[in-house]
C-alpha cells in the first residue's frame, strides 16, 4: 500500500480538492488501482447538518453518508462511487476514540491526542486503503497547513510515513499560491517558501509543490522555488487557472506529474490512457450553439450550494457538444420582481433543485407554474419535485390550500407529507431517507425512455414524500407516476401533455460523471435544444 498526501498552504480555495482528484485520475489512467480519502478537520461527524451557505453543497453517497462536496469531485473525476469511510472528520475520529475510552479499551491509560487520536486517524486511513484493495490511496487534508484543526492529522500523516517503512511508500504534494503582484505582474514565491517551512516544522518534507497562480509560472520562478524550498525543479508544477476543472488531469499529465509520482513512489512506469477523458474535454471546449437553463434556488448567491447540478450540466455539454449556460434565479427575488420573473420566459429549460424550509418556495412554484403553462422543459429535483406536486394540486386540481406538511403542518390537503416509515427517527442526521435505492420505472413513460431501462438506482435525501392518497386525482388530471420505490414511494412523475415536465424525488445530480452524464440532464438539455429550435430563441 502506497500513499500520496495532498496538503495546502497559504490560503484556502486553491483547488486542492480538484488537484487531488486529478492526481487520482492520472493514477487510474495508468491502470493503478487508486482510492481517494478526504480529511475534513471540523468537529461535525458528517456534513449532514451543515448549512450550504457556509459550506457548499452536501453530497450524498450510495451508503447514505452525507459528505463534503469534495467527495463528489472524487466520484466525478474517478467515475466511481465511494463509501462513507472515504471521508474522515475530526468529529468521527473523536467519537470513535471516546467510545473506545468508555468501553475501557485504553486500559486505564490517559487518552491523548498523540498517540490516541493520531493512532485512530492512521487506523482509519489504512482501513480505507486495505478495504478498497487500492495500490495507492490519495489523501487530501482539508484546511491550510498551520491551522490548529489540521495539526493532529498532519502529525498522523508524519507518523504514517515513518511507519510505512520505506520513504518511497508515501509522497507529499503541497499546494501553494504564487501570487502575481504589482504593475509588472511579478510572481512571488515568498508565501510558498513560508508555507513549506511551516510544513517542515511539522516534520513533513514535501516531494512535490503544486504552484497555483493565475498564469503559468516561468522556469525562473520554478528554479527559485526549487532552490529555496529544496524541491527538485521537475517536482515544482505550475497550475494556472483553468477554463474548466476537467482540464486539470490532462494538464498535470502534460506537466509530467504522473510519471514523477510513479517514480517518487518507486512504481514501474506505465503509460497513461486519457483518451475518453480528452474526448470529453475536447467536445466540451468545441461546443457550438447555446441553451440557457434557469436554475431557481434559495442559495443562488452561492453556486457551490448546487455544485453537482452545475457539474451535471458541464458533463452534458461535453456529451452533446452544445454550450449549456446556467442562469441563476433567486427564488425569493422572483416573487418580488415581475421583470425578473419575465426573464424566466426566456430560458430554454428550468431546473428546480432540492432544499429545506419555507423560504423561497413561492418563487419556485411560480417558476414551476410558468414551465407547466408555457411548455418550457422542467426538471424538479427532490424539493423541486414535491413543489411541482403542490403547484399542480393548487392550480390544476383546484385545491387552493394544498401544501407540504413541511411548510403547513395543519393543511387540509397534505399532498406532500412526512415519510411514513417508522423507527427512523434517531438523531437529526438520521430522520431522513438517505442513500441509494432501487426505483422501478413505469414502462412507456418519458422517464423510462430517457433511461432506456426499467430498473435504476438513485440516491436519496429527503424527509417528506408525495401523499399517495392524491395519486388518483393527479393521474386523472394528467400528472402520471413514472417511477416507484419498492416500498411504494412515488419516485418520479411526468406530464404526458407537456414536452418535458419531470419531477424526481431522488437526486440524479449526484450520479452524473464527465464520462457518463446523467440521462435526465441530457434529456433536459435535448428538450431545451428542441424548444430553442422550435422558435423561442433567447435574446
Ligand atoms: N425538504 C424536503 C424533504 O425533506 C426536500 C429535501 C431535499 O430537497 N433534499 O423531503
Amino acid at each position: 500500500m502506497k500513499y500520496v498526501a495532498v496538503t495546502g498552504g497559504v490560503i484556502s480555495g486553491l483547488g486542492k480538492g480538484i488537484t487531488a482528484s486529478s492526481i487520482a485520475r492520472i493514477f487510474k489512467a495508468r491502470g493503478v488501482a487508486v482510492t481517494p480519502l478526504k480529511i475534513d478537520p471540523y468537529l461535525n461527524v458528517d456534513a449532514g447538518t451543515m448549512n450550504p451557505y457556509q459550506h457548499g453543497e452536501v453530497f450524498v453517497l450510495d451508503d447514505g453518508t452525507e459528505v463534503d462536496l469534495d467527495l463528489g469531485n472524487y466520484e466525478r473525476f474517478l467515475g466511481e462511487s465511494l463509501a462513507g469511510n472515504h471521508n474522515i472528520t475530526t468529529g468521527k475520529v473523536y467519537r470513535s476514540v471516546i467510545e473506545k475510552e468508555r468501553r475501557g479499551d485504553y486500559l486505564g491509560n490517559t487518552v491523548q491526542i498523540i498517540p490516541h487520536i493520531t493512532g485512530e486517524v492512521k487506523r482509519m486511513i489504512r482501513e480505507v486503503g486495505e478495504t478498497s484493495g487500492a495500490e495507492v490511496t490519495v489523501i487530501e487534508v482539508g484546511g491550510t497547513v498551520g491551522d490548529i484543526e489540521s495539526m493532529p492529522f498532519l502529525e498522523a500523516l508524519r507518523e504514517l510515513r515513518q511507519e510505512v517503512g520505506k520513504r518511497e511508500d508515501m509522497a507529499f504534494v503541497h499546494t501553494t499560491l504564487v501570487p502575481v503582484v504589482g504593475a509588472v505582474g511579478e510572481a512571488k514565491t515568498k508565501p510558498t517558501q513560508h508555507s513549506v517551512r511551516e510544513l517542515r516544522s511539522l516534520g513533513i518534507d514535501p516531494d512535490m509543490i503544486v504552484a497555483r497562480s493565475t498564469l503559468p509560472i516561468s522556469t525562473e520562478i520554478k528554479q527559485k522555488i526549487s532552490l529555496f524550498c529544496g524541491i527538485r525543479q521537475e517536482n515544482v508544477i505550475s497550475v494556472p487557472d483553468m477554463a474548466c476543472i476537467y482540464d486539470l488531469p490532462v494538464h498535470l499529465e502534460n506537466e509530467g506529474v504522473g510519471d514523477r509520482l510513479m517514480q517518487i513512489l518507486n512504481l514501474p512506469p506505465r503509460p497513461a490512457d486519457l483518451t475518453n477523458w480528452k474526448a470529453f474535454t475536447e467536445r466540451y471546449h468545441q461546443a457550438s450553439g447555446e441553451v440557457r437553463i434557469g436554475v431557481v434556488g434559495k442559495y443562488a448567491e452561492l453556486k457551490d450550494s448546487y455544485l453537482s447540478h452545475s457539474e451535471a450540466f458541464h458533463h452534458t455539454q461535453g456529451h452533446l457538444g452544445v454550450n449549456v449556460k446556467v442562469v441563476w434565479f433567486d427564488a425569493e427575488d422572483l416573487v418580488k420582481s415581475t421583470p425578473l420573473a419575465d426573464q424566466l420566459d426566456r430560458v430554454d429549460a428550468i431546473l428546480i433543485p432540492g432544499g429545506y424550509g419555507r423560504r423561497g418556495i413561492d418563487g419556485k412554484m411560480l417558476a414551476i407554474r410558468k414551465a407547466r403553462e408555457s411548455g418550457t422543459p422542467l426538471l424538479g429535483v427532490c424539493l423541486g419535485f414535491q413543489l411541482a406536486a403542490v403547484e399542480f394540486a393548487r392550480n390544476v386540481l383546484g385545491l387552493a390550500d394544498a401544501n407540504s406538511t413541511e411548510f403547513d403542518p395543519g393543511t387540509k390537503n397534505p399532498v406532500v407529507d412526512l415519510l411514513r416509515e417508522q423507527g427512523r427517527v434517531k438523531d437529526l442526521g438520521g430522520t431522513q431517507h438517505l442513500g441509494s435505492e432501487k426505483v422501478v420505472l413505469t414502462e412507456g413513460t418519458l422517464v423510462s425512455r430517457i433511461y432506456g431501462r426499467k430498473d435504476i438506482r438513485e440516491r436519496h435525501r429527503h424527509r417528506y414524500e408525495i401523499n399517495r392518497e392524491y395519486l388518483p386525482k393527479f393521474e386523472e388530471k394528467g400528472l402520471h407516476v413514472s417511477g416507484v420505490a419498492p416500498d411504494g414511494r412515488v419516485e418520479a412523475f411526468e406530464m404526458p401533455t407537456h414536452p418535458f415536465f419531470i419531477g424526481v424525488q431522488y437526486h440524479p445530480e449526484f450520479l452524473s460523471r464527465p464520462e457518463a452524464p446523467h440521462p435526465l440532464y441530457v434529456g433536459l438539455v435535448k428538450a431545451a435544444m428542441e424548444r430553442r429550435g422550435g422558435g423561442t430563441p433567447a435574446p
